[in-house]
């Protein structure tokens, strides 16, 4: 495989494009979002600065990065010569579909299409699409460029050849793959969203306070990061929509999402990408100070 095609240009598109392009690979970056795009090619500027001050990537390997990544608007240039396609779009099930119905129309029969998606199923993506069997899960986490792990989630009709070609591909961008099996939430959601809704359900019974809570989880259970800040770093709506698919999808009760959560999402409280969640983020300074604790 040498042409990905990433589509989405947002907090997971321009890290997956960010992470093929520096090994070495030709990246088309598309979004229906013009500015998301300038966005997107700043901040993966921004990182490489970052790796270059601290000499683990040289002057030359940031241009070289850079040049490997091309733009586009639509999907139909962007995806044409694609040997695959990771799809990191909005996670949104009917914009999901739209965009693989698309891209089955497009694609060679050859191309591989992947979506990052959190929860959405892979094997209900699958089905619009005329090769069920050439759609896999690819899970990358944030920040991609730093988090080693990425989900390769097998749809129901996902073959051998594919999964085993994803899976040495993700070692060809040094990160660590693990084969799961296509049920809500894959693994990676399904520990750790019911953790963070009960640290919410614990501050919402009047346990603890919010700095309480993720004292306790950093300090005494040495995770980098507290549950709260956690989910404010990941999004408080991306947080209530992937319980929301996991109480959906298993019908049991643990999984409903806490009411403060939604009642935050509502008021607009998304966390860091919304200048308050759990924290405020209002001063910039504090959100880049959330980021850096997380990229230690
Ligand atoms: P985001 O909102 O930051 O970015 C989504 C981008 O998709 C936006 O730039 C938007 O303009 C673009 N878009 C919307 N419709 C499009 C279309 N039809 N064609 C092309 N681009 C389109 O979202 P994100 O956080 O980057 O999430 C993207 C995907 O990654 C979701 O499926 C999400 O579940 C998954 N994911 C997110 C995280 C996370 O921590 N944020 C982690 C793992 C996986």
């Amino acid at each position: 495989m040498k042409n990905i095609a990433v589509i989405g240009a947002g907090t997971m598109g321009n890290g997956i494009a960010h992470t093929f392009a520096q090994s070495g690979f030709k990246v088309n970056l598309i979004d229906i979002n013009e500015a998301s795009l300038e966005r997107s090619i700043k901040t993966i500027s921004k990182n490489l600065d970052r790796m270059v001050a601290k000499e683990k990537i040289s002057e030359a390997d940031k241009t070289e990065t850079l040049a490997n990544i091309s733009t586009f608007t639509e999907i139909g240039n962007g995806v044409k010569n694609a040997d695959l396609v990771v799809e990191a779009a909005t996670e949104n099930l009917d914009l999901k579909l739209k965009i693989f119905t698309e891209l089955d129309e497009i694609c060679s029969g050859e191309t591989i299409l992947a979506t990052n998606t959190s929860s959405i199923s892979i094997t209900q993506i699958a089905a619009v699409t005329s090769k069920p069997e050439r759609v896999i899960g690819m899970h990358f986490m944030n920040p991609v460029p730093i988090m080693q792990l990425v989900e390769i989630i097998r749809g129901y009709n996902t073959t051998d050849e594919i999964t085993k070609s994803i899976m040495e591909l993700s070692k060809t961008l040094n990160k660590t793959p693990v084969e799961v099996n296509d049920y809500p939430g894959f693994v990676a959601n399904r520990i750790l969203m019911p953790m963070l809704n009960e640290s919410i359900e614990t501050l919402y019974n009047g346990v603890a306070g919010v700095d309480e809570i993720d004292t306790v989880m950093k300090l005494g259970m040495a995770h980098p990061m507290g549950p709260l800040q956690l989910a404010d770093f990941i999004g408080l709506d991306v947080c209530l929509s992937i319980l929301n698919v996991m109480y959906n999808g298993f019908k049991n009760p643990k999984y409903a999402p806490c009411p403060l959560l939604v009642n935050m999402v509502n008021a607009g409280k998304l966390g860091v990408k919304s200048g308050e969640g759990f924290y405020d983020y209002s001063n910039s300074k504090k959100a880049e100070k959330v980021a850096k604790q997380f990229l230690k």
